[in-house]
């Protein structure tokens, strides 16, 4: 499977998975310019996406989903509530009906050589949800934008290959930071965004021998940066009641403003 970030973090977020035959995205929200940059980066474009999940209607996750139906004709696939929320948004322009999914709530969907398995997060959207993506005996998932987390996700971030996490923002920089009292109650809250300090703890109970890849993403631009996500989080590994250290992993950053490395595995 090859995974790779085109963007992600607070302002806008895409992240493709494909193997030989199959090709999706998860969620579509910067540009279709950016994405189509980002998609040139490791060799495919457009027109070869076969699907593309939305993970929940904020902007930073549909900017460009119009334009991708419109343009392109990629299908996309989200749970009832959020379909609904993206039919309603006025700013997305027209959307071509016959291309909504709704995925029936506890059903995988298949596309291609592509098991996409999506399960529900703690989150202020109408039906938010990430997802668990397997293939050919190889897994990954992309889980952001959730306040706290459960069993459940636990158990959905288990024996995977590769992961993208949510590392939102420093409690501290949040704290401290020129954000309004109600708005940084809300980025605390248990329908908000993980801090890196519930990355950390999170990635600890989900650690195993196989488990190769780690990105930390949906970063704040306000109240975080790069080497303060990656140190809060290795050091919670290392430190952390585990047998292993960070460096058994390969632990990297999805920016912000910029694709991430692509790996395969
Ligand atoms: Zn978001
Ligand atoms: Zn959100």
């Amino acid at each position: 499977m090859k995974f790779a970030s085109i963007a992600s973090g607070s302002s806008g977020n895409s992240i493709f998975l494909g193997t030989e035959h199959t090709s999706v995205l998860i969620d579509a929200g910067i540009s279709g310019r950016r994405i189509k940059e980002g998609l040139a980066g490791i060799d495919r474009s457009l027109s070869d996406i076969d699907a593309l999940f939305i993970t929940h209607e904020h902007i930073d996750h549909v900017r460009g989903l119009g334009i991708l139906m419109r343009r392109y004709g990629i299908p996309v696939y989200a749970t009832g509530g959020t379909i609904a929320r993206i039919r309603a948004m006025e700013c997305l322009g027209k959307l071509p009906e016959e291309l909504l999914r709704r995925i029936p709530e506890g059903e995988d969907v298949i596309v291609g050589d592509m098991k996409v398995h999506p399960f529900p997060v703690s989150h202020d959207a109408a039906e938010p949800c990430a997802y668990r993506i397997e293939s050919g005996g190889r897994s990954a998932a992309v889980a952001t934008d959730m306040g706290i987390y459960d069993d459940n996700v636990i158990q959905n971030l288990t024996g995977l290959d590769a992961l993208l996490l949510e590392s939102n923002h420093d409690l501290h920089m949040l704290q401290a930071g020129r954000y309004p009292y109600y708005l940084k109650r809300r980025i605390m809250g248990e329908k908000g965004h993980l801090s890196n300090d519930d990355a950390g703890r999170l990635l600890c109970s989900v650690l195993h021998d196989d488990l190769r890849y780690v990105f930390l993403g949906h970063l704040s631009q306000e109240n975080n940066y790069e080497e303060l996500a990656f140190e809060t989080v290795t050091q919670e590994v290392t430190l952390g009641d585990n047998p292993y250290k960070a460096s058994d992993f390969d632990i990297s950053i999805a920016h912000r403003d910029r694709p991430g490395k692509p790996v395969e595995f």
